[in-house]
């Protein structure tokens, strides 16, 4: 980290200033400063807040861009701790930055498949690589699960939990629970989970963005693609190509807005946080953070025993889309950061990081696997259900499907929790017990999924003899 201070002293004098005039525009209340309307004020201290953080960010240092993501995501964080609720109102800017990364995921997933699957060529390397990709992530989310019903069964996270806390958080949360209850019953029927994949007019799944749809009908493309005559098929893999290429630009273009992005949204986060929330289920966060914690550990030594990647490339090159992913809380949105982060630092080719990615983002959550063993246990315990050897393996089979059927968005995956509770007979309605602390463990589980995916298109690649392990 080449941290370089350059002397010049107009940065300075603006950022001094900036952040005189935001913070004590932020710790005085609104009223004081009658006549000026309120939304005069708030836009003020936003203007110099950004200010400040342009100074800091692009004139005072010369950092990585991954160093001042991380900065954004701490100042962020100190940033709601000191102002709280008021400085919820430059959530703005966060979501400035989502929808940028958002606005390419479909022509870029829809793209990068269809090149990647017409570029791999002959089907039956297609078939192979699609075979190890869902074995892979089969096994690793299986595998996450597990860590989390140990951690369960042995820390009893349900038993900490007092009547009081118990009957406060029902209420508080009750009715959320409720509504989001009937927002998905009715669609939890496996068959027509699967059914819904094939689209029946793809223009309706491109608008709505039901990625699997699109990751079909472009797998579907692709296929068609290299069995039809070269010269029909060029063209059209290359306007392709060529589309793909400019989302990765938009990516390069759209991260440099990352660390206000990330600032933004943590700071938005912490503001409007409960911390009571947050102790009365200090021993289920705790654990359910340390099982992920453990889960991180994993995918290195993983991703180096099947491709020899050193460990510290791999956690190097996936730590930009690890932050946003944590900023996001959607895998989706998060995707064109991991391909990009997979092709230029880790040496996955386009084309398979372009098949293995996408599919990923909303089949493959490692995270979301191991957060559904444990809540699915740590609502049994406060309810008191005792649940067999039996019942927890159906906690894995049924998490399995629920974290590959949740799409790569925020709360997917407490809604698909509802699918778990309901096969082994848990109160479904206990996810209110869990939406105080949802974000929070939202932002870790989207992390490590995002982290589950990557190492797949490392090892998937280095099964093919195709990954270029950069040298640095
Ligand atoms: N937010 C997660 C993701 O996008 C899914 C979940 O809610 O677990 O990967």
């Amino acid at each position: 980290m080449e941290n370089r201070i350059h002397l010049s002293w107009q940065p300075i004098v603006l950022f001094t200033i900036s952040t005189i005039v935001f913070v004590t525009l932020y710790l005085m209340p609104l009223q004081s400063l009658a006549p000026v309307p309120p939304a005069v004020i708030q836009l003020t201290r936003v203007f110099f807040l950004i200010l400040a953080l342009i100074m800091l960010f692009e004139k005072l240092f010369s950092m990585e861009i991954y160093t001042k993501i991380l900065l954004g995501l701490l100042l962020g964080g100190i940033a709601g701790l000191l102002f709280q609720a008021n400085i919820v109102e430059i959530k703005p800017v966060g979501t400035a930055f989502i929808r940028l990364i958002r606005m390419i995921i479909i022509p870029l997933v829809f793209a990068s498949l269809l090149v990647g699957t017409a570029s791999l060529g002959d089907p039956k390397k297609m078939g192979r690589i699609g075979l190890k990709t869902f074995l892979y992530y089969l096994v690793y989310t299986a595998f996450a699960i597990f860590i989390g019903l140990i951690l369960a069964n042995l820390f009893h996270p349900g038993s900490g939990l007092s009547k009081q806390a118990q009957g406060q958080l029902l209420q508080n949360f009750g009715g959320e629970a409720q509504a989001k209850l009937s927002g998905i019953s009715g669609k939890s029927g496996t068959l027509n989970l699967l059914l819904n994949i094939i689209p029946i007019n793809i223009f309706e799944g491109l608008t709505n963005s039901i990625l699997l749809q699109i990751i079909f009908f472009a797998i579907f493309t692709g296929i068609a693609l290299a069995l039809i005559p070269a010269e029909k098929a060029r063209p059209v893999i290359a306007f392709f190509d060529g589309i793909n290429e400019a989302m990765i630009r938009i990516v390069h273009i759209a991260i440099k807005m990352a660390p206000y992005g990330v600032f933004a949204l943590i700071a938005a986060v912490v503001g409007s946080f409960g911390m009571e929330i947050l102790l009365s289920l200090f021993k289920y966060t705790l654990i359910t953070i340390v099982g992920m914690i453990i889960l991180n550990f994993t995918y290195p030594p993983v991703v180096q025993f099947f491709s020899g990647m050193k460990p510290k490339t791999f956690i190097k090159g996936i730590r930009e889309p690890q932050l946003i992913a944590f900023s996001t809380s959607s895998s989706s949105a998060t995707l064109p950061v991991t391909i990009e982060a997979c092709t230029e630092k880790l040496g996955v080719p386009l084309d398979i990081a372009g098949f293995v990615l996408p599919i990923g983002a909303t089949v493959n959550m490692n995270g979301t696997a191991l957060y559904q063993g444990i809540s699915a246990i740590f609502i049994a315990q406060v309810y008191g259900i005792p649940l067999s050897i039996g019942d927890q393996l159906m906690i894995v089979l049924t998490a399995t499907l629920a974290s590959i059927g949740a799409p790569g968005a925020p709360m997917a995956g407490i809604m698909m929790l509802v699918v778990v509770l309901e096969q082994v007979g848990i109160p479904s309605e206990g996810i209110a017990l869990l939406l105080g602390v949802e974000r929070i463990l939202d932002m870790f589980r989207t992390t490590l999924n995002i982290t589950g995916d990557a190492s797949a298109a490392v090892v998937i690649a280095a099964s093919e003899g195709e990954l270029n392990i950069p040298k640095t």
